[in-house]
């Protein structure tokens, strides 16, 4: 079996009726990038960037971060790296931040937030320039995806956050042309409010990809930590699967791509029902990339949308795992 799975390496995420489908992996550093392209990740689907800026007493300079970045896109050459913007807030303790106690740091200053807040510019504006850097010989590679949007007014600010920082390299003679043009900017759907609001963020955002940790989280009200909750927070609960549902659809009604990086999309039994729904990537912990990509290998498109009809019509969490042994 284990032969079986490593020769899956190489092969390609398709049904056996033809869907095609990517996966990717997810990392956390720059180093996590070689391991990924050999276990045949397609792209990278989350770059957790936050591990760059924790353990440590000041923040990583520009150019640390170039190199950080610029390693990976070179790992992936001419494949998709989407790089998550800094995702911390009032809950990580990180001392050159000095960031304010808050009473629910989840529901606190955290995410885009966090990077939008005049205080923290700076430390947002170093990332941007690093990104804009390590992208100028590849920029069509660097995807851009900012965390806990909830509103396209926020998107829009981190768009021209993005615009104004490349004015200045441009200016500086440090960028020799625009990149931010061939860029993509999109974000995570992992809020309930951008759950509701996937037609018209899509405006805004070239793609989407869907953060099931928080997603379930925030529609269930429930910390997803919090060991006394483990009733309520269940991975496959109806509320989050039709949430789930209702996000792939809008989006591929608006015509955009969409992919999830949540723990979800790199839990085997949830595959075919991602698959019916129509995920255009899974982006995993690079352990799951194999089995996940049998799943996808061994199932039809019609099987796939069975299970997804049962799902949706299912009303508790425990019927869900039933039906997705
Ligand atoms: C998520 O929320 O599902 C996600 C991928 O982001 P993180 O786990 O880093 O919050
Ligand atoms: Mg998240």
């Amino acid at each position: 079996l284990q032969q079986e799975l490593q020769a899956l390496r190489t092969l390609p995420a398709v049904t056996p009726d033809g869907v095609k489908v990517e996966v990717a992996a997810n990392i956390g550093r720059s180093k996590d990038a070689l391991p990924a392209v050999e276990a045949g990740a397609n792209g990278v689907g989350l770059f957790r960037t936050e591990f760059l800026f924790l353990d440590r007493t000041t923040p990583p300079s520009e150019e640390e971060q170039f190199e950080a970045y610029s390693t990976v896109l070179k790992a992936f050459a001419g494949k998709t790296v989407i790089v998550r913007t800094l995702d911390i807030g009032g809950d990580k303790s990180i001392p050159y931040l000095s960031l304010e106690h808050e009473d629910n740091p989840f529901l606190g200053l955290r995410g885009i937030r966090l990077c939008l807040a005049e205080k923290h510019q700076p430390l947002f504006r170093t990332q941007v320039r690093a990104l804009l850097r390590a992208a100028e010989h590849n920029p069509a590679s660097l995807w851009i995806m900012y965390p806990m949007i909830c509103d396209s007014r926020e998107l829009r600010q981190a768009r021209a956050f993005v615009a104004e920082t490349e004015a200045m390299l441009l200016a500086e003679g440090i960028l020799k042309n625009p990149v931010s043009n061939k860029i993509r900017q999109g974000i995570m759907i992992e809020t309930p409010a951008a759950a509701l609001l996937v037609d018209v963020l899509s405006k805004d955002a070239d793609f989407f990809s869907i953060g099931t940790n928080d997603l379930s989280q925030y529609t269930l009200a429930s910390d997803r930590m919090n060991a006394n909750l483990v009733e309520l927070h269940r991975p496959f609960h109806p509320a989050v699967m039709r949430s789930i549902a209702q996000i792939i659809t809008t989006a591929h009604k608006y015509n955009r791509w969409i992919g999830m990086c949540g723990e979800m999309a790199g839990n085997p039994r949830a595959c075919k029902f991602l698959l019916g729904v129509g995920l255009d990537e899974f982006s995993m912990e690079v352990n799951s990339l194999n089995a996940v990509k049998q799943i996808i290998r061994s199932t039809t498109r019609g099987e796939a949308q069975e299970i997804v009809q049962r799902v949706l019509a299912a009303e508790s969490a425990d019927e869900i795992e039933q039906i997705l042994l």
